[in-house]
């Protein structure tokens, strides 16, 4: 393969023996991660704080370069794709998502250029956070942050949420940012992924098993392993840590 090739992001996102050490720590964040995740698929990444589930994210882009093995988008080593070109087609929020003191629409665009207000008003309405952003008197024009409004948890979440959108992603990764979302607003963005991100690789962190996001596949982590992986159907008969946990949640 040629190094830095521009290539379009579509085809299977497959993991082959993925081992990955923080060099300042040495501390080992994964061990021997193999994944065949389809073009499409919407994968719930679930698993304890640091059990590795940041890091998987991350070396998909590419923050990190992995020692064994490699991360693969159909026949492409990542490690050999022109990173701007890639990282462009990746919609990422990550855990700790922040917003900016400006507008709304200028931190939905950010990052982005070109973006036309048609594309905001889509990536907002996708996000589920349209119809609270047109009642205030500003609109996509108010300000936030010091010197805007204040918005709730879950609202900042889903402007940033938006953000990720607006790109129109071959690829999504989520880190845990629907965590202040509520439950009926979880139900919209579910029917808004379904319908807007078909053939689209969605990957999501959480610490929750959502009751309306259907997964075609959960990766239960522990200690940088992978200890269940399948339908959730397969893990719900396992009785192993997801059957657990979504016992859990039910009560
Ligand atoms: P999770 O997202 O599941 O909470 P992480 O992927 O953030 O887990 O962390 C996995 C392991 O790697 C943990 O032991 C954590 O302390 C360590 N780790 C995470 N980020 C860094 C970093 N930037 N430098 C060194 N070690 C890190
Ligand atoms: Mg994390």
């Amino acid at each position: 393969k040629e190094p830095s090739s521009k290539i379009l992001l579509k085809g299977d996102l497959i993991f082959k023996n993925v081992n990955f050490t923080y060099p300042e720590t040495g501390i080992q964040a994964l061990k021997q991660i193999n994944i065949h995740i389809k073009q499409g698929e919407r994968v719930l990444v679930m698993g304890k704080t640091g059990s590795g589930k940041s890091t998987l994210l991350q070396l998909i882009l590419r923050y990190y370069n992995t020692e064994l093995g490699g991360i693969f988008i159909g026949d492409t080593n990542i490690a050999n794709t022109d990173l701007f070109n890639y990282r462009n087609q990746i919609g990422y929020v990550p855990q700790d998502s922040f917003l900016f003191s400006d507008t709304i629409a200028a931190n939905i665009s950010f990052g982005q250029e070109g973006v036309t207000q048609q594309a905001i008003e889509w990536a907002a309405n996708a996000a589920a956070i349209d119809t609270e952003i047109t009642q205030f008197p500003a609109g996509y024009q108010t300000l936030v942050g010091e010197r805007g409004v204040t918005l709730s948890g879950g609202q900042k979440q889903r402007i940033s949420l938006a953000r990720a959108l607006v790109k129109k992603p071959m690829l999504l990764l989520l880190d845990d940012c629907l965590s202040a979302v509520d439950s009926s607003t979880e139900q919209k963005i579910a029917t808004h992924f379904t319908t807007h991100l078909k053939g689209v690789t969605q990957i999501l962190v959480s610490h929750r098993v959502h009751a309306h996001l259907d997964f075609d596949r959960v990766i239960i982590l522990e200690n940088g392993e992978i200890i269940e992986m399948g339908s959730p159907t397969s893990l719900l008969s396992l009785g192993g840590v997801y059957q657990k946990m979504a016992q859990l949640q039910r009560q």
